[in-house]
């Protein structure tokens, strides 16, 4: 039997299908711009509780925001898996919470929408300059009385000659401040439900459309989060997003994606978590040795390590599906309720081992655990997450 005293792992892995060689590459490219221009700067951003607006362009211009849009729209003409690098990269590199949401909700949930139900004229009013970093996008669905429960919505537009006229109000909306059009749901029957949703573009210059609030909250501090009121604003009929009263569809359609992509920074900021880790402990001294020659750190660095694999393989696995065209609800709704709490227990671990230095800003793996609990919470709560789960089987 091998003694345990001598257990080796190079570390060196090959390339996890289904990402290739060309992958690998986007990834080193990615992180090497998170490292150098991000990294360095995301610290202030924080306090400033704001990502330069410039970053948008820096990101259009090395063509990160159109990874998976055709080249005739000014995209990269990749896929879905790259998008999926740039989602686990971002987090990985540097554990960019605030600026991976204010990116990833342009590039992740606001702007699919558009490409996959918007007519040609609303791909060169809208996604091609989203694509150059010259709009920013937003998804506006939550309202202050309707998160979970979609259906319940109760912004309105009422239909009239050349348009809608819409009334109400969205919170808790990434890159609400400075978006300048909201990818918005707003219900055009009488009738509440899941039918009656409709989706239309709002523009932040319209009349009437307004930046109410701009939220304070527990993490992601260098991404806006607002508070939006509508009051008669007109929107002409141009910009009705795919059919009238079909809008469910296509909420339905983004949160796939919009949930693996979670999964993939969640798994990017734990291994970032677990590397910060393992330097620390390696490093630091207690006792006449290093931390990590206790065995109470070394198991739980065993158990962050765990909470990696298993998520890293669940999400890779739910990618897979889902970037085959298979069904893939179960896997991609497991892999995110998993690895949104393992996440911030990943976190919470390495605040632990960091003891002190921790609980301490300098150190970022406090930033690190405030940024992971909006997991469990966005873009699907734990809980909504197991209803859907459990009803898959039919119960
Ligand atoms: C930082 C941040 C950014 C966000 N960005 C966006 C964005 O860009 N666009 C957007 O549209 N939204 C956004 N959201 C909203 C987010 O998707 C919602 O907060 C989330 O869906 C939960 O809705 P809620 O907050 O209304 O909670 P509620 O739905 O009120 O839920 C409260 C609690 O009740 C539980 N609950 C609700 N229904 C059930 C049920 N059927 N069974 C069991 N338990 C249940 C929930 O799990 C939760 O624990 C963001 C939220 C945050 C915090």
């Amino acid at each position: 039997m091998q003694a345990v005293s001598v257990v080796k792992d190079s570390g060196q892995r090959a390339v996890i299908p289904p990402f290739e060689d060309e992958h690998e590459e986007l990834r080193a490219t990615v992180r090497r711009w998170v490292e150098n221009e991000i990294v360095p700067e995301q610290g202030e951003w924080e306090r400033r509780r704001e990502f330069p607006r410039e970053l948008f362009d820096r990101a259009a211009e090395l063509g990160f925001l159109g990874l998976k849009y055709p080249e005739r729209l000014g995209g990269q003409g990749g896929d879905g898996v790259h998008d999926a690098v740039w989602a686990e990269e971002i987090a990985a590199a540097g554990m960019c919470g605030g600026v991976g949401a204010g990116l990833g909700a342009h590039t992740g949930i606001a702007t699919p929408p558009v490409f996959n139900f918007g007519t040609d004229e609303q791909h060169e009013r809208f996604l091609r300059p989203a694509i150059a970093g010259e709009r920013i996008a937003a998804l506006g669905i939550t309202e202050p009385g309707a998160g979970s429960d979609v259906a319940s919505i109760r912004t309105t537009a009422k239909k009239v000659a050349g348009g809608w006229v819409v009334n109400g109000s969205k919170t808790f909306i990434t890159n609400g401040v400075r978006a300048d059009f909201l990818v918005c749901a707003v219900r055009t029957t009488a009738e509440g439900g899941h039918g009656g949703i409709s989706f239309l573009i709002l523009e932040s210059d319209m009349k009437g459309y307004e930046v109410s609030r701009k939220l304070e909250k527990l993490g992601w501090h260098s991404s806006d989060t607002g508070e939006l009121s509508f009051t008669d604003v007109a929107v002409p009929a141009e910009n009705l997003l795919g059919e009238e009263n079909e809008g469910f569809k296509l909420i339905m359609a983004n949160f796939q994606w919009e949930r693996l992509l979670m999964a993939l920074g969640a798994v990017g900021g734990m291994d970032w978590c677990l590397r910060r880790t393992v330097d620390y402990a390696l490093e630091r001294e207690a006792f006449g040795r290093p931390i990590g020659k206790f065995q109470a750190i070394r198991h739980k660095i065993a158990d962050m390590s765990t909470k990696l694999e298993v998520g890293r393989s669940m999400t890779y696995s739910a990618l897979r599906l889902l970037a085959g065209g298979q069904d893939a609800l179960r896997e991609v709704t497991a892999a995110k309720l998993f690895t949104q709490r393992a996440a911030v227990e990943v976190a919470d671990d390495a605040v632990q081992v960091h003891g002190g230095y921790g609980y301490m800003r300098e150190y970022e793996v406090e930033r690190a655990l405030r940024d992971a609990r909006l997991g469990p919470i966005g873009g699907g709560t734990d809980e909504v997450m197991k209803e859907i789960l459990g009803r898959s089987y039919g119960l």
